[in-house]
């Protein structure tokens, strides 16, 4: 499997250094409200490649952390009155059941800042040791920015514009957590305490305070990955000043690469603007939903551009997603009618997936382990698709198939025949309809049973035969 890795600006094949386990981090939320679908469509991207790298027996071993002790957790647990765990768990819950209903898989850990303080404080004890480290007037602990020369290389920064800009800054150490790249200084490994963080401060050797932000992912992926792993990954504002932070931090504690392979989504965007929750343009998943977008819909238009691409956000995008699965569902029925197997087989059954990867679909899986590309894979399945629709095929060959798609389906997170209108939407009366016309088809009366097809259509619903019943679908 190959991937574009944003350190080399180039495209590097994925191996995983200890020749057991692929190592992967990736920068979790921060948890004080919903999570917006631009957020989403980095954690899919992500979901997706641990997928693949599972079916590709890479074995990885994926950490998403939930960050949970910053600017933003504090002020707004205090606005709340609640304890900042109290505020948190309850938007960490709100996240899992969004996660949930996308159908991400669970990472194999996802630590929370808060319950790695100590390893935190450890690092800045490092730091200091190393002199990386020093603690200003104002009682904060800093990184040294001068002192670890690399500094910049992933998002090349101009070294003698960082130079000129960390000098005159008169010295001056940057205490935000996130900034831009003309604010480079000194940047906050440990905030001492202040009035305005209320109870949310410990005890340190440089006095009572909080970790600075970038301080958690270092912690966090060091004890549950090593000193030194395969990749990491976020979004692409993360690139700056958060993972070159992270890596300048970590390198001067172990002296060895941090992360072999830097991993970024590009942003989604919503009118053209990058969608975010400081610019209020922003939908999260439930708004979707309650206009009655079904997750599989809204999983698959998040997923539909290639992660290195912009991918704008409309109503359309949603459309084109629909109409494709619906696709792919039209071409599964086919086939499970042809196989005699039921729709729950597509996920109950046993695959095998480096026999699966090399049949009909084998150019999906090509484009999927060539950087991801998703939409190429898609593309590619459809075009198998259309050549499967207009076959005659065996039971045999129609049930590989099906185990073919169920495969790929699997690396895609995508579940089909989820986004029938809800029974709840369906008048009462077409539903009685309905269940006459099935009973009078059980009983072989085909003419009670085609009148009553016609009624159920005459108040604007069609009715599909499939091989565990009917389903209902609006005209
Ligand atoms: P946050 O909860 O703000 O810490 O962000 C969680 C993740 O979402 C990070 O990896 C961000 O880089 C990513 N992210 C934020 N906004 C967007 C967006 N509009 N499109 C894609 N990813 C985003
Ligand atoms: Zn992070």
């Amino acid at each position: 499997m190959r991937l574009f890795d944003t350190m080399t600006r180039a495209v590097q094949p994925l191996q995983s250094a200890d020749g057991r386990k692929y190592r992967l981090y990736c920068c979790g939320p921060t948890v004080y409200g919903p999570a917006h679908i631009g957020n989403f469509r980095t954690f899919l991207v992500n979901d997706i490649l641990r997928r693949v790298l599972e079916v590709a027996d890479l074995n990885p071993l994926y950490v998403r952390n939930i960050t949970d002790v910053e600017d933003n957790t504090i002020r707004q647990s205090l606005e709340a009155g609640l304890s900042l765990e109290a505020f948190t768990s309850q938007w960490t819950n709100y996240f899992h059941e969004d996660c949930n209903t996308l159908n991400m898989l669970t990472p194999h850990e996802e630590p929370k800042a808060t319950q790695h303080i100590e390893e935190q404080i450890n690092l800045v004890g490092k730091l200091m040791e190393k002199g990386h480290a020093y603690q200003a007037a104002d009682g904060s602990v800093y990184f040294k920015v001068d002192s670890y020369p690399p500094y910049g290389r992933l998002s090349r920064l101009d070294q003698r514009e960082l130079r000129s800009q960390v000098s005159t800054s008169g010295g001056a150490p940057n205490l935000a957590d996130n900034y831009d790249r003309s604010s480079v200084a000194d940047f906050a490994l440990w905030k001492s305490r202040k009035p305005e963080d209320g109870d949310n401060w410990w005890e340190s050797s440089w006095g009572q305070g909080r970790p600075g932000w970038h301080l958690e992912c270092s912690a966090m992926s060091m004890k549950y990955l090593g000193d030194s792993f395969d990749l990491h990954s976020g979004g692409e504002d993360l690139c700056f000043p958060h993972h070159e932070n992270e890596i300048a931090q970590t390198e001067a504690v172990t002296g060895k690469t941090f992360a072999h392979h830097w991993f970024h989504t590009i942003h989604l965007l919503v009118d053209g603007k990058k969608m975010s929750k400081s610019a209020g343009n922003y939908f999260t998943l439930r708004d979707l939903l309650e206009e009655g977008w079904s997750p599989m819909v809204i999983r698959y238009a998040l997923i539909s551009a290639h992660y290195r691409q912009q991918l704008n956000f409309t109503k359309n995008g949603l459309h084109a997603a629909q109409s494709a699965l619906q696709k792919m569902e039209k071409s599964v029925l086919r086939l499970l009618d042809i196989a005699e197997r039921r729709k729950q087989d597509l996920e109950e059954l046993p695959l095998d997936f480096p026999a699966l990867m090399k049949g009909s679909f084998s150019g999906s899986w090509k484009a999927l382990e060539e950087d991801l590309n998703v939409p190429e894979a898609t593309g590619a399945m459809f075009s198998r698709l259309k050549e499967i629709d207009r076959s005659d095929l065996s039971m045999e060959q129609a049930d590989t198939i099906l185990l073919e798609i169920a495969a790929l389906l699997y690396a895609l997170g995508l579940k089909l025949f989820t986004a029938q209108p809800k029974p709840a939407d369906v008048p009462e009366e077409v539903k009685l309809l309905a269940e006459q016309r099935w009973k009078a088809k059980n009983e072989k009366d085909w003419a009670a049973a085609d009148t009553l097809r016609d009624r159920i259509k005459a108040e604007g619903w069609a009715v599909k035969d499939t091989r565990d019943g009917y389903e209902l679908e609006a005209l």
